[in-house]
């Protein structure tokens, strides 16, 4: 029999959503709260707190690693970095923190998550308690201030400073950051939420090092969970009054479906005993895929910079789209992981761009491939492989906006060759190919447990984030997204975090 504890509420995951329920819901002092994280503290850990060093975190001791399933139209190479560490992929990610749009929020509500929609919403941004502060000047690298200009030169779009200000729909300039810029410390959900309250809260228990590994359902009720311990211990973590998933998008779906909760078919399949049959687990697999473009500079960058992906672009190609239709990255560095694995060379001294798809529309999905707790699921994203290949035309059109954003000054002065695809590329079909194939993530997987309305079959979660047909468990993190927002989607799972604590409290 395993060891039993008992608290008001689990939360499974100190992510980024988690550390903030846990940290709302320990505002009161009567409420005991057992957050289960997989991972250590983060307290103390320069190389986990100090931003520009995001890098070295990809594929280390503090990443699960999730690979992609064979990508028959993309790069199959893709490895989906996830933090295993308090504060969630936001001790891991670049921080950058854009608002999801009006346009976002009321797809949502469209989509069935009644509530959600731009006005409600609103209220949860300013609740949040991270450092949220445009790119501090000193970390303003003149390439990337030259890349700003030469963007609003070639396409006439607007610079914008403050993203966060108002909704756009285009624009260039540099992002705002959850940062400290003068210490280039994380402002992560678990520095802004956790690191205060972690000596003053005896009702905040943390169980770090410790892997959630199925739940505890009677019937319909989930009445807590079954964890693994660092030194192998065995407990069973219980709730008095609900359970809440935080997992993130791949183990958020990949607990339930542990636990029974998913596709009948798929769980006898794998010999997994059906606890409820729930279609829509692991469905709906959503991420934001970018390809790249390098520049060879005529020399060193300067060293300054806050992420080295300091500043961005917005376009909007089709004026019927509500928000912006393509998105860029500026990277400081040369960025060449993938076009290498395609025979291309790192130069010494470089830059890049990043089309990315703010809304693509192939949607993927994730499943077990065995019934063993510890083998990683499949993660498929089907990427590009939308009907009308809107994907992939994105990034055709991004490949050739980047050539004229470089023809232009200020940046044409900084750059001697054009590296990869490289000039002679021309062709929209070799273009595509060179594009998908180089693609890369930027680390945005999403809407794997989906919210959708009460009586939407493929909705894991209803608009109050409950387990359709379950008690007791709801689920807030990005796998609840029923649409990616056409922005990094780190402001709106801290959002979610902070309107499930409302719904948890019976308030929203
Ligand atoms: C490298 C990288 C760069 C990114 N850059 C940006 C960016 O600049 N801006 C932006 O907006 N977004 C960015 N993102 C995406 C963003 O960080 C995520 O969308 C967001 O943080 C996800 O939050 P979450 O709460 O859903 O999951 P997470 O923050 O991943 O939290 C899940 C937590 O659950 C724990 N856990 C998982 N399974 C178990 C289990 N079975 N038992 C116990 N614990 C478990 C994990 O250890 C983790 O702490 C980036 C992501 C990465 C990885």
């Amino acid at each position: 029999m395993p060891h039993v504890h008992e608290y008001d509420y689990v939360v499974i995951g100190g992510g980024t959503a988690g550390s903030v329920i846990a940290s709302r819901l320990t505002e009161d002092p009567d409420v005991t709260v057992a957050v289960i994280e997989g991972g250590p503290s983060d307290v103390g850990r320069d190389d986990v707190l100090t931003l520009r060093r995001w890098t070295g975190l990809l594929g280390g001791e503090l990443d699960y690693d999730y690979p992609t399933t064979e990508q028959p139209r993309g790069n199959s190479h893709i490895r989906h970095s996830r933090a295993r560490v308090l504060g969630g992929c936001s001790s891991h990610n670049t921080l950058i923190a854009f608002k999801p749009l009006p346009s976002d929020w009321d797809e949502w509500e469209e989509a069935g998550a009644r509530g959600w929609g731009a006005v409600p919403m609103e209220a949860y941004y300013a609740r949040l308690l991270n450092n949220i502060v445009p790119v501090d000047e000193k970390d303003r690298n003149a390439v990337a201030r030259d890349f700003v200009d030469a963007a609003r030169q070639a396409l006439g779009v607007p610079r914008v400073e403050g993203f966060n200000r108002r909704p756009f729909t285009e624009g260039a300039g540099f992002f705002d950051l959850a940062y400290h810029p003068e210490t280039n410390k994380r402002s992560s959900a678990s520095v802004a939420y956790l690191h205060p309250v972690l000596d003053r809260r005896p009702n905040l228990h943390l169980l770090l090092e410790t892997w959630a590994y199925r739940l505890e359902l009677a019937g319909s009720r989930a009445e807590g969970v079954h964890v693994r311990t660092k030194d192998g211990a065995e407990l069973l973590i219980r709730a008095r009054n609900e359970v809440v998933l935080c997992a993130g998008a791949v183990d958020s779906p990949r607990l339930l479906l542990h636990s029974g909760t998913g596709p009948a078919r798929d769980l006898e399949a794998l010999g997994i005993p059906v606890a409820h049959d729930l279609p829509g687990v692991g469905e709906n697999l959503l991420d934001h895929p970018e390809s790249v473009i390098v520049w060879e500079t005529h020399g060193p960058i300067p060293e300054n910079s806050a992420t080295d992906s300091d500043a961005g672009l917005f376009v909007r190609r089709d004026p019927g789209h509500p928000g912006p239709d393509l998105m860029f990255h500026f990277y400081q560095v040369p960025f060449t992981d993938n076009p290498e694995r395609l025979g291309y060379e790192r130069p010494a001294h470089g830059v890049s761009m990043t089309p990315n798809i703010p809304k693509p529309r192939s949607r993927g999905r994730l499943y077990l491939t065995s019934a063993d707790p510890s083998v990683k699921p499949a993660l498929d994203f089907r990427y590009f492989t939308d009907e009308d290949d809107h994907d992939g035309r994105t990034l055709v059109d991004g490949i050739r906006i980047a050539r004229e954003i470089a023809r232009t000054e200020p940046l044409a002065g900084w750059l001697k060759r054009e590296v990869c695809p490289g000039p002679e590329i021309l062709g929209d079909a070799e273009l595509s190919e060179y594009a998908r194939r180089a693609a890369h993530t930027v680390y945005h997987p999403a809407g794997t447990c989906r919210m959708g309305a009460a009586d939407d079959e493929l909705a894991v979660v209803d608009p109050e984030l409950r387990i359709r047909g379950l008690d007791g468990i709801r689920v807030a993190d990005a796998s609840v997204f029923p649409a990616m927002p056409a922005v990094n989607p780190m402001v709106g799972v801290l959002m979610v975090g902070e309107r499930a604590v409302d719904l948890l409290k019976g308030g929203a």
